[in-house]
């Protein structure tokens, strides 16, 4: 069986404009049977939110098993291993969302800071500020809690160019408590494939997606055919080590489920 793991961002859509061309293909193979699970680093909404959004970029109905966000394969990843934890989230409302769904207690970063917290998981945060910093860095520092970055990514593209992501809200903590995360959840680590193939059923895994450093060289860690779709943040292949380079997903033959 065939499983394709199509990035959004770049690919679906940039900003708020829909990537016709892509769209249509990808519906076509999932009509055609292909299974298909999107998968994103950005944390700041839920899979709920997603799974909507693509239903009417597509036109077909797309449910939330297959969508996976760097915040979901965090909640996901840490029950699995260490149950339910006492956590500090320095994200946006679609991280805590999915904490919560699996179970994690979520600490308001306004109150005192009580121990025992077990993790400080770290994502894009649109609404960042000090005294959610300071919560963080003190559930670290005092109470020993364990950092978890969402994924790596240092900046976030937006129409003229770029802000920054949550590599960057991470760097932030690693300077001011010494600590390195003991997770990186997001492509091109390792923990969100755990979470986004289900099983090893499928014999061929497409990954598709805009960018090199994150889609590409997880598809390459992942030992995953990679196509690299110039409809996003890169405009030539230039380095890039992708199996196949295509202006748009038309240019793709849609595989045999
Ligand atoms: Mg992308």
């Amino acid at each position: 069986m065939v499983l394709i793991l199509s990035d959004m961002d770049g690919v679906v859509w940039r900003g708020s404009r829909i990537i016709k061309e892509n769209a249509e293909w990808l519906r076509e193979a999932m009509e055609s049977g292909v299974r298909v699970i999107f998968v994103t680093n950005n944390s700041t909404r839920s899979r709920r939110v997603y799974a909507e959004r693509l239903s009417n970029a597509l036109g077909i109905g797309v449910g939330v098993e297959s969508v996976i966000t760097s915040g979901y394969a965090t909640a996901v990843w840490l029950r699995r291993r260490y149950g339910p934890s006492r956590t500090v989230v320095v994200g946006e409302e679609g991280l805590v969302e999915e904490m919560v769904l699996q179970g994690h207690l979520v600490l308001n970063p306004y109150d005192p800071v009580r121990c025992p917290v077990d993790f400080v998981v770290v994502g894009m945060d649109r609404g960042l500020n000090y005294a959610k910093l300071a919560a963080a860095h003190e559930a670290i520092r005092r109470c020993g809690a364990t950092l978890i970055a969402t994924n790596p990514d240092t900046t976030y593209p937006v129409e003229d160019g770029d802000h920054p992501g949550a590599g960057s809200v991470l760097a932030f903590l690693r300077t001011s408590t010494g600590q390195e995360p003991a997770a990186i959840i997001g492509k091109p680590h390792e923990p969100i494939a755990e979470v986004a193939v289900p099983s090893r059923d499928y014999g061929d895994v497409i990954i598709i997606g805009d960018r090199c450093d994150t889609d590409i060289e997880w598809g390459r860690r992942l030992g995953a055919r990679t196509v690299l779709v110039l409809t996003g943040l890169t405009k030539s292949p230039g380095a890039c080590k992708a199996d196949t380079v295509v202006k748009t997903l038309k240019d793709l033959e849609i595989p045999t489920p």
